[in-house]
């Protein structure tokens, strides 16, 4: 049979194909059969170009259901899909080109001008753009070919997309995900978070408030909906307000932890808003407990926080359901089913419930290599085959993983391991403190000592001194930052997730 992702979702369609699939926030509507055509059109524009076995197709254009669309059309032909974010600039597109190589380009018309000469450069052979308004020669070119597609064959161990990470600790590195990685991460997440197909207690209806560049809001949320004949309202760029308003008409909804925070700071929201939810997720980043508290106080709704990454889709949830345990702040829940999730100390044996050591995991998710980097490739995976996360955390005694920071940020001060998030969250408790990121930088007595940089809540007065002070009175002194900034804001990359290299960068000079 076809392992191919698309004929899974197409097979998941509902029977009445003029039912609403898609309804954007400014009202416009796709029915299951427009999304059936639309791809089958796109698919047969990219099957017309002759393309080698295993062409990338990357895309670099504004939110919008056609962009999603080309997303499946790509699957639909066998080719590989290659997202980029929406933010990168001239010199970041040259290296994401001239590392995949795609055989296939396509830009916002507005970015032509300049994507045009780099896709030349890098031999791309065809360029196509797409506005978030329908605009473009994409939709033109699309509009001529067949509203029939018979998707190509693949198996399960073909290639389906390459997703490049989000940077936060280097370079972007591209992970290569098969038709089986994302197809058995969607059937998992579709049966642990009860996905409604329509006809089962009025069926589930996403929110989709998320960027489409990404794991998160192109694989999780939209394979989520559709492997459940699910609709979706759609929005191309989140708006707390428009949101909430827009909440009213969802059952499920997913965000990074920024957009919790953002629709807090809206009075608009509240029981009534979310009348009809049945389920919020929240990943990507941690989810402050104080968000996860404020979120059920002022809605009634606990926050589902699970764990993923671009190289092995999603890895760990909190319960859906209550028979299964509580949702736990600050915790990103037991591994999905099917998914091997182990806490493993520098020795390589396993840590004891309770004791923090690095996370490796294994299952059908999990990818297959870095994207031209053999190297890179063999170092992270262990000898039993086993990819280390990067993270590192640990399980409680009941089984709920908590992620205590990154290894490359964990601060080796005086032979003492300190885990960044433990101080942070210390911090975090100080009055007046909205946030702060704390790193190692080198220190001629201590191999490396933590700096604190702190953010503090508007109009409140926070002093750098003070924090290192109180901090002595609830921490071991080995933990406890050298130096503490009060700062506007923490540097972040387009995920929102904070940037903790470039931290230790502007501060590694402090003690040389
Ligand atoms: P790069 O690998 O390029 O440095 P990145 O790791 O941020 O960037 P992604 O694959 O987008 O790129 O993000 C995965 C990472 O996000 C995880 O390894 C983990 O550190 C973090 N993460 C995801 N979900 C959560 C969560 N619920 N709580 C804490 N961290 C999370
Ligand atoms: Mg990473």
């Amino acid at each position: 049979s076809n392992q191919n992702l698309f004929v899974a979702l197409r097979e998941a369609f509902p029977e009445n194909l003029d039912a609403v699939a898609v309804e954007t926030d400014e009202g416009q509507v796709f029915t299951w059969r427009d999304l059936d055509r639309g791809t089958a059109r796109l698919a047969n524009l990219l099957a017309s170009l002759g393309l080698p076995e295993g062409a990338r197709v990357a895309v670099q254009v504004e939110k919008s259901v056609e962009a999603m669309m080309l997303y499946l059309a790509t699957l639909r032909a066998g080719y590989v899909f290659l997202p980029l974010n929406t933010a990168y600039q001239s010199a970041e597109i040259e290296y994401f080109l001239g590392n995949a190589e795609p055989a296939v380009v396509v830009c916002t018309p507005r970015n032509l001008s300049w994507v045009a000469p780099i896709a030349k450069a890098c031999g791309t052979p065809h360029v196509f753009t797409l506005g978030e308004d329908r605009s473009g020669t994409l939709l033109e070119r699309a509009m001529h070919h067949e509203s029939e597609h018979a998707p190509a064959q693949r198996e399960a161990s073909d290639l389906a997309a390459i997703l490049y990470t989000s940077g936060t600790t280097g370079r972007s590195k591209g992970a290569m995900l098969t038709h089986g990685n994302l197809l058995s991460n969607a059937r998992v997440l579709k049966d642990y978070w009860g996905w409604r197909r329509p006809g089962e207690e009025g069926g589930d209806v996403l929110l989709h408030a998320l960027p489409i560049f990404h794991v998160h809001g192109l694989f999780v949320a939209i394979h989520g909906a559709l492997i459940s004949g699910s609709r979706m309202i759609w929005m191309n760029r989140f708006d707390p307000r428009r949101a909430i308003a827009r909440l009213s008409q969802a059952t499920v909804f997913m965000g990074v932890p920024t957009l919790y925070v953002r629709m807090l700071a809206e009075p608009s929201l509240g029981r009534q808003a979310v009348r009809r939810m049945r389920l919020f997720i929240s990943g990507s980043a941690p989810l402050l407990p104080e968000t996860f508290v404020a979120w059920r106080e002022r809605t009634g709704h606990t926050i589902l926080e699970r764990y993923g990454m671009s190289e092995t889709l999603m890895l760990t949830s909190n319960p859906y359901d209550a028979a299964q345990g509580e949702r736990r702040a600050g915790t990103v829940g037991f591994p999905l089913p099917g998914v091997g999730v182990r806490v493993h100390l520098d020795d390589g044996t396993p840590a004891p419930a309770g004791e923090i050591g690095g996370i490796e995991v294994t299952g059908p998710n999990v990818f297959t290599a870095y994207w031209r980097l053999p190297e890179k490739t063999r170092e992270e995976f262990t000898a039993d085959g086993w990819f280390k996360t990067g993270d590192v955390g640990r399980f409680d005694e009941q089984g709920y993983l908590t992620i205590v920071g990154r290894s490359k940020d964990l601060i080796i001060s005086g032979g003492y391991n300190v885990y960044p998030a433990e101080i942070e969250s210390a911090i975090n408790e100080l009055p007046g403190v909205a946030e702060s990121a704390v790193v190692g930088v080198p220190h001629p007595d201590f191999g490396e000592v933590g700096v604190a940089v702190v953010v503090a809540r508007p109009l409140a007065k926070v002093d750098g001194e003070e924090v290192i002070a109180q901090l002595k009175t609830r921490l071991a002194n080995f933990k406890i930052p050298k130096r503490c900034f009060v700062v506007g804001d923490l540097p972040r990359n387009t995920m929102g997730k904070v940037q903790k290299n470039l931290l230790r960068e502007q501060h590694k000079g402090l003690f040389a």
